[in-house]
């Protein structure tokens, strides 16, 4: 068995072979050769944690695994840790055995900010210029990162609830030399590219803070009862997402679907768009909307990438087992 720690992935990860293990996992996704098994997450009744596993299986890329892990909320204050805590476990499909052991916790955020990368490679439009993040906590800073990396942005504009923490954001695009402006919501209809990464229970964005072309990744909403965006954008905008299912259930879409404004079937899966069959953005001046929800299979992607990595390296810890 291998192990790969939490401390060896940020040398290891880039946040290209985070993307293209991602964009490959849609794509088996949406062809069938990928599924993902239902997701536990239990209140443990123990220091407030929420604790659960998020699993499946790619036919076509051979990877069985979960992730297990959760929140818990005391770690910081009480033990100086992280509070978000995740580790990985492939398994070898051909006999169950356990494959490798790897950290999860940055794993989580480059895999999340591949995901909106995907989608703005696939559906926003080639001439965007002008990137808009609402949100600017610790997930956002991974996803402003890589999102510049996708288009030839000129302009980053930012909205959070809490003001203080926008120079999170701020110092992501000085990083990468791009100028950066704090707007309230309405000024998000400057943006061609809006990503949306907040912790939030009620809407921000708005369905009139939002211009036509314009490209939405909402990464936030990852649980019943989140919401980011009004239901009434995703009636406006053409709907993509990782998985349909968890979509409609514990992600953004789960409003306008209760309020009958889209159906399930007005959802498509990304992976679709990148196989060729759903044809994707078809007009400059469509809204595109990409509701990411986090699957299991993009925990088991990047794991196993950041493995063939450590292997590649020999860093790799192997233990009998
Ligand atoms: P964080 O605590 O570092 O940041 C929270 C962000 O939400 C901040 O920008 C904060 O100002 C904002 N916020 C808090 N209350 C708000 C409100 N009422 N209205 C608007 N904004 C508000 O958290 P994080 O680690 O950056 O995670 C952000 C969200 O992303 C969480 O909801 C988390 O569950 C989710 N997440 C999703 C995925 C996925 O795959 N989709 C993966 C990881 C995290």
């Amino acid at each position: 068995m291998l192990i790969v720690p939490e401390r060896d992935i940020a040398d290891l990860m880039t946040r290209e072979a985070a993307f293209d293990a991602v964009e490959q996992v849609f794509a088996a996704m949406a062809s069938g050769d990928a599924y993902n098994f239902p997701v536990v997450r239990e209140a443990i009744g123990h220091e407030d944690a929420l604790y659960g596993f998020k699993g499946g299986f790619d036919r076509a890329g051979l990877t069985l695994g979960l992730k297990a892990g959760g929140y818990w909320p005391n770690n910081l204050e009480k033990r100086g840790l992280i509070n978000h805590q995740s580790t990985v476990f492939l398994f070898d499909p051909d006999t169950g055995m356990v494959k490798a052991m790897v950290g999860g916790n940055l794993l989580t955020a480059l895999r999340t900010a591949a995901a909106s990368s995907v989608s703005i490679r696939h559906l926003a439009r080639d001439d965007a210029k002008v990137i808009g993040m609402v949100g600017a906590g610790h997930q956002a800073t991974f996803q402003l990162r890589a999102a510049l990396e996708q288009r030839k942005f000129e302009k980053v504009i930012g909205w959070n609830y809490h003001p203080e923490m926008l120079p999170n954001i701020e110092k992501v695009a000085a990083e990468a030399g791009v100028p950066f402006e704090a707007v309230d919501l309405p000024g998000m209809q400057e943006a061609d590219v809006i990503v949306s990464i907040t912790s939030a229970f009620s809407p921000s964005l708005m369905a009139d803070h939002v211009s036509p072309g314009c490209h939405v990744a909402c990464m936030g909403t990852d649980t019943k009862g989140k919401q980011e965006v009004e239901a009434a954008l995703l009636a406006r905008a053409t709907v993509f997402t990782d998985e349909v299912a968890q979509s409609v259930s514990i992600g953004e879409a789960q409003h306008a679907v209760a309020e009958g404004l889209i159906a399930q079937a007005d959802i498509a899966q990304l992976g679709a768009v990148i196989n060729g069959t759903n044809p994707g953005r078809v007009s400059a001046d469509q809204i595109t909307l990409f509701d990411g929800t986090g699957v299991g299979l993009q925990d088991l992607a990047v794991a196993a990438s950041v493995v063939d990595l450590a292997v590649e390296k020999g860093i790799a810890i192997e233990v009998d087992f």
